[in-house]
């Protein structure tokens, strides 16, 4: 494992699903990762990753930043409303808009700042209650919703329930993106990204793939 691997299983995936070499963006999620490990992929001359807390990531991105060309950094986790300013201060995209009011409060900053990260809304395809995202059944009207406050949204985004199919859910979050006009699929993580790009992700989330297992401890 390590990215080399990764960005040639992406690109046999690809090959597989018929689909354009470098039509799908591999985010390498950083969260939790040494910062050894992180430079050591910065390196090798990767660029695009992803944090799923805001605090986190502004305590290692900037410094990053100052020292590599070219890097960017994706919101994949939660975001509190009293974040949102931070959050797009920093990030080039924001992948878990998943409520009306935190898409309201991006609009009013971004109207205050002029800029906007690329926006994916969450569905919470499971409809599991500890998750976050708006149901399958509410994505339609949230989408028209978000688009409605002249928001740039890009696509939709998913966690599959850990023990189901992952495909069942893709396959789901491709047709409401489909039948909306959407474009960007955020969907597959390191054990699953390949059944993903199969059913169309455009941005694959990978973390223990690439840096090793995290270490919570
Ligand atoms: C941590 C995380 C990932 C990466 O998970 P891995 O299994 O390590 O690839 C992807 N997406 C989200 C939303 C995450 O929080």
């Amino acid at each position: 494992m390590g990215l080399s691997d990764i960005r040639d299983r992406i690109a046999k995936a690809e090959a597989d699903a018929g689909r354009a070499p470098g039509s799908v963006e591999l985010i390498a999620v950083s969260k939790v990762q040494p910062l050894e490990r992180v430079e050591a992929v910065l390196e090798e001359g990767h660029r695009l990753f992803g944090e799923n807390k805001v605090q986190e990531a502004r305590g290692k991105w900037p410094e990053f930043m100052s020292r590599f060309e070219g890097v960017s950094v994706h919101l994949i986790g939660p975001l509190q409303t009293n974040k949102a300013r931070q959050a797009m201060e920093l990030f080039s995209a924001i992948h878990s808009v998943d409520r009306p009011k935190l898409a309201t409060t991006i609009a009013r900053l971004a109207q205050e700042m002029g800029q906007c990260p690329d926006l994916f809304l969450q569905v919470n395809t499971g409809e599991e209650p500890q998750k976050a995202g708006v149901l399958p059944a509410e994505a339609d009207a949230f989408i028209a919703e978000v688009r409605a406050l002249d928001l740039p949204v890009k696509g939709l985004m998913c966690i599959p329930p850990a023990e189901e199919t992952p495909s069942l859910h893709f396959a789901l979050l491709a047709k409401i993106a489909e039948r909306n006009g959407l474009t960007g699929l955020s969907m597959g993580m390191s054990s699953d990204f390949e059944e993903a790009i199969a059913l169309g992700a455009t941005h694959v989330r990978v973390g223990s793939a690439i840096f090793g297992e995290r270490d919570y401890g």
